[in-house]
């Protein structure tokens, strides 16, 4: 069996896609369809023959797999020795706390936990249909974002509900991001020549949506998202935590209904609703030309981030390293500096010049008790990673 993986991440109106080597990490072609369902869609291919861009009607998540797979042909590289396709699902509940096995029962227990991630899992269901259709014969992993936390225990995940929210209706934490969580956990471990299973970490994943996770012997038993990925940090459109009785309020008082509530809280809040751009570039531009609203928008973000650093040093007792990824967390060295300043009686000392560098690496000074890393996340590699583990 090859090492080749075609990794989809069906998204509502996109469908993302690489072709991976799970041993090297190596993708040898990777693409996005986006803006199914509309009148005009796009389509980019990079590979063999360098980026290909093409406009293009896609009227479903079949249009757009099927237009990858032309490009595959037209472009390369060649599908001939596909191993098996690894498929990236939102939401698996209580029931996965490993990737698993595509059949009718797996789609069936995927489209149960619709109602907990409505937004995601009907999208990844869509291109786990169309993958089976197209792939007939290939095997197919669904690898959830939620399994990675199933190891957290009773106290870490329940929340102070009356018992038949939680029995009857799945309310309870359960965490996302946890491909990236795995992924840069086992990473920084191993660029630091330690044993994981021996090591403390607080990882923040810091891209358009953010977390924390308080990972001990590479096992999470924290993590900042909860029933949904509304929970938490400052995210680019999603407010992360506040006090559920505003929800109430704004029922009440501006005659809300719970859509718009929902809408609002996740797609017109965080970043974007404190300063009216959730690109982080963009708001960082504005900052630096004095803009208050981003400004405030940055202290809200980093003084969020610093709380859950706290929170997690007690959850953990003893840290070992802090990690940085995604978007954010590997680029912008503000938001480090900002997160972690004052933090030296804990035993957290970065290094401006280091911290300020754009290559990954450790960005705290050699004195630091707590070891401050930026490592790049890779969800698909590991995502190919856990399929082809899975299969053997
Ligand atoms: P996603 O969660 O969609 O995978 P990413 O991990 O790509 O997102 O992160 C996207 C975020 O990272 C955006 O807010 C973007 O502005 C920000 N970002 C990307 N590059 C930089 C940079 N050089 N400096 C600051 N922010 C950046």
């Amino acid at each position: 069996m090859s090492d080749n993986v075609l990794v989809i991440n069906a998204g509502s109106s996109s469908l993302k896609y690489s072709l991976i080597d799970a041993v090297s990490g190596e993708a040898a072609a990777a693409g996005l369809v986006e803006r199914i369902g509309e009148p005009e869609g796009h389509h980019l291919h990079r590979g063999p023959d360098g980026e290909i861009s093409i406009s293009l009607k896609v009227a479903s998540h079949e249009d757009a797999l099927r237009a990858a797979l032309d490009a595959f042909e037209q472009h390369g590289p060649s599908l001939d020795d596909l191993t098996a396709v690894g498929h990236r699902v939102v939401h698996g509940g209580s029931r996965f706390g490993d990737p698993a096995l595509i059949d009718d029962d797996l789609v069936a227990a995927v489209t149960e936990l619709v109602p907990l991630a409505p937004l995601h899992n009907p999208a990844n269901l869509e291109g786990i249909r169309v993958a089976r259709r197209l792939f007939p014969d290939l095997p197919q992993v669904a690898v959830f974002d939620t399994a990675f936390h199933q190891t957290l225990e009773p106290a870490a995940y329940t929340y102070a509900v009356p018992l038949a929210w939680r029995d009857d209706h799945g309310i309870r934490r359960y965490g996302f991001h946890g491909t990236s969580h795995a992924f840069v956990s086992a990473e920084a471990a191993r660029f630091l020549g330690r044993d994981l299973a021996e090591m403390n970490m607080i990882v923040l994943h810091l891209g358009n949506g953010c977390s924390a996770a308080a990972i001990r012997g590479g096992v999470s038993v924290d993590t900042s998202m909860g029933m949904t990925p509304l929970e938490g940090l400052v995210m680019g459109t999603r407010s992360g935590d506040l006090d559920p009785a505003i929800h109430a309020h704004l029922v009440r008082e501006l005659g809300w209904t719970v859509e718009e509530v929902d809408r609002a809280l996740n797609s017109a809040s965080g970043l974007k609703g404190l300063a009216g751009a959730n690109d982080f570039r963009e708001l960082s531009t504005r900052m630096e030309a004095g803009d208050p609203a981003a400004q405030l928008a940055f202290d809200v973000y980093c003084h969020r981030i610093k709380k859950y650093i706290g929170a997690y040093y007690a959850v953990l007792g003893t840290v070992d390293a802090i990690v940085f990824t995604a978007g954010v967390g590997q680029h912008s060295a503000p938001v480090r500096a900002a997160s972690l300043t004052g933090l030296d009686r804990l035993g957290i000392q970065l290094d401006p010049a280091r911290n300020n560098a754009t290559t990954p690496g450790t960005v705290s000074t050699d004195d630091s008790a707590v070891t401050v890393l930026v490592i790049p996340t890779n969800e698909e590699w590991q995502i190919a990673r856990e399929t082809t583990t899975l299969l053997r």
